[in-house]
């Protein structure tokens, strides 16, 4: 994904924005692994093959 997406990607559960990303891997385009994480549920969205995954997770 884009960095730049990051300003406009919020939590699908609380929306709670902006999310904190963690790069796990990176290249001249895009962030292609990774994780962003809203604080507020404490909830860990994978970024994955430059994709993130904001499905929210399955409620307990
Ligand atoms: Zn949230």
């Amino acid at each position: 994904m884009k960095r730049r997406l990051l300003t406009i990607l919020a939590c699908p559960v609380c929306k709670h924005h902006p999310l904190e990303l963690t790069v796990v891997k990176e290249d001249e385009k895009e962030i292609v692994e990774g994780k962003l994480r809203c604080h507020i549920c404490q909830i860990d969205y994978p970024i994955e093959d430059g994709i993130p995954n904001m499905l929210p997770p399955e409620r307990k």
